[in-house]
């Protein structure tokens, strides 16, 4: 196998003013022909990218610290997951899987089965995106129990089809005006340390999330618990020590289903395989996506083989799920992943990034919390002496980053809260080079 890598430049270079000529002509084409519900984060149109960087049609390179939402975590066109792509692609490019099966699925359910949490037998169903992943947990969970209730938390997010909309926590952008929703769809408070009382524990949050369902829906009504084990769009919030443990145990002993969606989480992102495994939480089934394939759609339901096994035969599929060049791509990204070491390399990225947030946190009375693991970090910013969400400033910062070329993301709730997924490939120097671009932003506008 050849293993090449990325000649894009790894550093930050800026010909133009952003967006540049070329991506304004763009720009100009698309507002003609592109739904304006579809909207950019930068407005800036992508030539190349590779490592930790992106370069645009104007020939500027930029500091890529989003991974297209947490979606390239072994860098963009990884070599690895380029050489099983162009194998594949000549050699089949769709039979579908339902039809006339090939080893390539066979093999990312194998790799599924060995790399996420708990050792008991295991077994997946390929889909194409993390909302068809999670709306065929939900399938599984429902056909397994003969139960109908699902509890969502709050903040939560689980895509943008009809039930996941329902599932999902925030109407604006994701739900307002697109009802009806999904019946028996449940919610409850999850742990938010910075926001609940002080002091909460994980498993008195816990105890407030079970109390409530107990209460509104009753534990014999309830197929499963969808949880993201570290929030995402929600505002990257990091559950205190013991929530996740203390659901799981209620779900076990009440017969529901426990699913981890670890769309955003998972695969090496958090310094760990799976968000869950570091709080030694085994779900039923997990749910993943994003970071799996190094960027092409490619999704997944693994869990316990009883639950999975339970569905009657034609009751789970679809045309493209488990596409083999996808296949491919996850089985390149994977290896990479495990070669490369990027378990570890997120912990670093964890350790180097914390580190400089926390210093800014210090001089920066806007700043009111800092936390995530691995390369899934964020900084929460409220008026100074209160824990009150500023989106404005929020929103002040990010532009004025993405103006110097640096790519970072915003989410939560409220808007307020600014979240780093820089590939886990990105250089020490470019990723401290964007942290500098995110400091002076702060220094010129909070
Ligand atoms: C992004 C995301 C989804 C939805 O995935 P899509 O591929 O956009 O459908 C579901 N759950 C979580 C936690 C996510 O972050």
């Amino acid at each position: 196998m050849t293993v090449t890598t990325t000649d894009i430049p790894q550093r930050r270079e800026l010909k133009t003013a952003l967006p540049g000529p070329n991506s304004q002509a763009l720009a100009a084409r698309r507002s003609q022909a592109v739904a304006a519900g579809v909207s950019s984060t930068m407005p800036v149109f992508v030539a190349r990218a590779g490592g930790g960087v992106i370069e645009d049609v104007d020939g500027n390179v930029l500091i890529d610290l989003g991974s297209g939402i947490a979606v390239t975590t072994v860098g963009n066109s990884a070599p690895r997951v380029v050489d099983q792509v162009q194998q594949q692609v000549a050699d089949f490019t769709h039979t579908c899987f339902m039809i006339s099966p090939y080893e390539e699925y066979v093999a990312v359910a194998e790799k599924l089965a060995e790399l996420t949490p708990g050792d008991h037998a295991k077994k997946s169903a390929l889909f194409n995106s993390g909302a068809e992943a999670v709306e065929n947990a939900i399938k599984i969970a429902r056909y397994a129990t003969g139960r109908q209730a699902v509890v969502a938390v709050d903040h939560a997010y689980h895509g943008r089809t009809n039930l996941t909309m329902a599932l999902t926590a925030k109407a604006m952008p994701y739900k307002k005006g697109f009802g009806p929703f999904a019946s028996d769809v449940y919610r409850v408070p999850t742990s938010y340390p910075f926001r609940d009382p002080e002091g909460m524990t994980g498993e008195q949050a816990a105890q407030r999330a079970i109390g409530t369902a107990e209460k509104t829906i009753g534990a014999d009504q309830i197929a499963a618990i969808i949880i993201e084990p570290i929030q995402g769009e929600g505002g990257f919030i990091v559950p205190a020590p013991g929530f996740l443990a203390t659901i799981a145990q209620w779900c076990t002993d009440n017969g529901i289903v426990f699913i981890a969606d670890e769309v955003q989480s998972g695969f090496a992102r958090t310094g760990a395989w799976f968000a869950c495994d570091h709080e030694g939480v085994v779900p039923d089934l997990v749910t993943t996506a994003k970071g799996i394939a190094g960027g092409l759609p490619l999704a997944a339901v693994t869990g316990r083989a009883e639950l999975m096994d339970s569905v009657h035969a034609g009751g789970l599929g679809g045309t493209y799920g488990g596409n083999p060049v996808a296949c491919a791509a996850a089985l390149g990204a994977i290896e990479t992943m495990q070669s490369d070491g990027l378990v570890a390399r997120a912990a670093e990225i964890e350790q180097l990034a914390t580190a400089t947030l926390r210093q800014l946190q210090a001089s920066t009375p806007a700043i009111g919390d800092v936390r995530g693991r691995g390369g899934m970090l964020a900084i929460e910013i409220v008026k100074p002496g209160t824990k009150e969400p500023d989106a404005a400033l929020t929103a002040a910062v990010a532009k004025k980053c993405h103006e110097q070329g640096v790519i970072i993301l915003t989410c939560g709730t409220y808007g307020n809260v600014i979240r780093l997924l820089p590939p886990l490939v990105i250089s020490d120097e470019l990723l401290t080079e964007g942290l500098q671009v995110l400091g002076q932003a702060f220094a010129e506008l909070a």
